[in-house]
Order: C-alpha cells, then structure tokens, then sequence
C-alpha cells in the first residue's frame, strides 16, 4: 500500500534518510523505533510530502506521491497523520474540527459528515465533548479528537509520530487503546512510538531506525528477543 524505494533525503550536509527502502501493505501496523535524531519523523513526513525528497520514489496505493498540484492534495488526503501536538483549531468546536477537512478539502455534504464526526467521535470517546473547544478538554481526549480528525478523510494508512509523548502518563493508555482498536479492524499504520507495549501488543512488524538508515527490520518478538546489529541491542538495552 506503501513503498518507498531508495529514498534519500539531506538537510544541507546531513543525509537524513540513506537509500531507504520500506514497504508495507494494507492491513499491516509498522512500528517505526529508534534513538533522537535518526530520522523517524523526516520519514513520516516524507511519506505525505510535507518534506519533498531529493531521489527515491514513494508510492501510495500504486500511484507515485506527485511534488505538488491537484494529485497531491488528493494523495494526502489518502494518508491521515497525527503528530505529538495535537493541532487542533482553537476557535472551532472538537465537532468542527472533524468535520472541516472532509468539507474543505473533499466538498462532501456537511449532513453525511456531520453523521460521520459523531460516529467518529463516539468511537474515541468523546462524543459528549462535542461542541465543546479544544482547550477546554484534556491532552489525551484532543489527541483522540486528532485521531477522529484524521479518520474523518478516510485514509487509506494512518501515521502516528509519537501521539503519546506529549502527554501525562494517565493519558496515554487511553490513546493506545483507541489505536490498538483501530489496528484491531485492520487499519494500515505507520506509527513512531516509544512505547514498546503498543509495539509488542498492535505491530506486525518493528523498524529500527539509526542514522537515517534502516538498520533492521523484524516481528516484534524477534525484534525485541533477539536484536541482530550492535544499534539495536544497544538502544534496547538502554530503554527496557
Ligand atoms: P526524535 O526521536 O528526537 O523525534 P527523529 O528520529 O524523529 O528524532 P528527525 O526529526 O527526523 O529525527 O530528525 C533527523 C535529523 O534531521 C536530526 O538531526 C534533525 O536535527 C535534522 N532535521 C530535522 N528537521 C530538520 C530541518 N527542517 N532542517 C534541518 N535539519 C533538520
Ligand atoms: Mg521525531
């Protein structure tokens, strides 16, 4: 469903992704780990062009990610993202909010969107904070309404750069249950997460990131039983 193939990416003299190669296919949940620096958000935001690339190719659904016009804004659509801040509108209700992308951005008809927020909203949890404003709810309930924006598109894959860092521990078992529930009916996802649990419970496969290259690449029992580079016995070693 997602292939990048050979794709390199520099920051001026830093080469922050080196020939990277990653596939994943529908249904699959990829749990991308590594330590700071080596390039796990670079590549999500690659994969939705929000970072252009310098060579290499990134195709969603079989279609190569166009650098910009009409095809890309639809492509982008395809892939929703959910970041460690949650970005919400401040002046929009949590119901607007799931509601605007599919109206700006698709022109669908606000009574089936509005129809489709609520039942989004009620499968987060949070239906009863509806018309309420972003600041007035807790970090972990506008994480779950970010969630519900981004499901409002439709997408076809989900990414997720580290959804529960910025959040008070209380808060993050209540995010992971709710993408441990979408990975459960089947959704492709793409997540960067520091959480080993959520790997070990939700991913089908764990990618290991150092120094803008993917060092290795396992099941997350092997991954985490038998790490084969120096890299990842040494990060493993390190955070559990
Ligand atoms: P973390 O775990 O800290 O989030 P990461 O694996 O997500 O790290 P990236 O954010 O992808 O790492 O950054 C990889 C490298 O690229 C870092 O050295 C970072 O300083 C650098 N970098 C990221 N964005 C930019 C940018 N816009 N301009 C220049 N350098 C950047
Ligand atoms: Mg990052």
């Amino acid at each position: 469903l997602v292939v990048l193939e050979n794709v390199n990416k520099h920051f001026g003299p830093l080469h922050v992704l080196q020939d990277i190669n990653l596939s994943v296919r529908t249904g699959e949940v990829v749990v991308v780990i590594g330590p700071s620096g080596s390039g796990k958000s670079t590549l999500c935001r690659t994969i939705n062009r929000l970072e252009p690339i310098d060579s290499g190719t990134i195709t969603v659904s079989g279609e190569v990610l166009p650098e910009e016009g009409k095809g890309l804004a639809r492509l982008r659509s395809e892939v929703g993202m959910v970041f460690q801040s949650f970005n919400l509108f401040a002046h929009k209700t949590i119901l607007e909010n799931v509601m605007l992308g599919p109206i700006k951005v698709r022109k669908e008809k606000s009574a089936v969107v509005r129809e489709r927020a609520m039942a989004l909203l009620t499968r987060v949890g949070v239906a009863n904070q509806a018309d309420k404003y972003p600041a007035q709810l807790s970090g972990g309930q506008q994480q779950r309404v970010a969630i519900a924006r981004a499901l409002a598109m439709q997408p076809k894959v989900m990414l997720f750069d580290e959804p529960t860092s910025a959040l008070d521990p209380e808060m993050i078992n209540e995010v992971l249950d709710v993408m441990t529930s979408l990975a459960g009916d089947g959704m492709t996802m793409i997540v960067v997460t520091h959480e080993m649990g959520f790997a070990r419970r939700a991913a089908n496969r764990v990618v290991f990131m150092a120094d803008g290259q993917i060092v290795e690449q396992n099941t997350p029992e092997e991954f985490f039983t038998n790490p084969q580079s120096e890299r990842a016995q040494d990060f493993l070693s390190k955070i559990l």
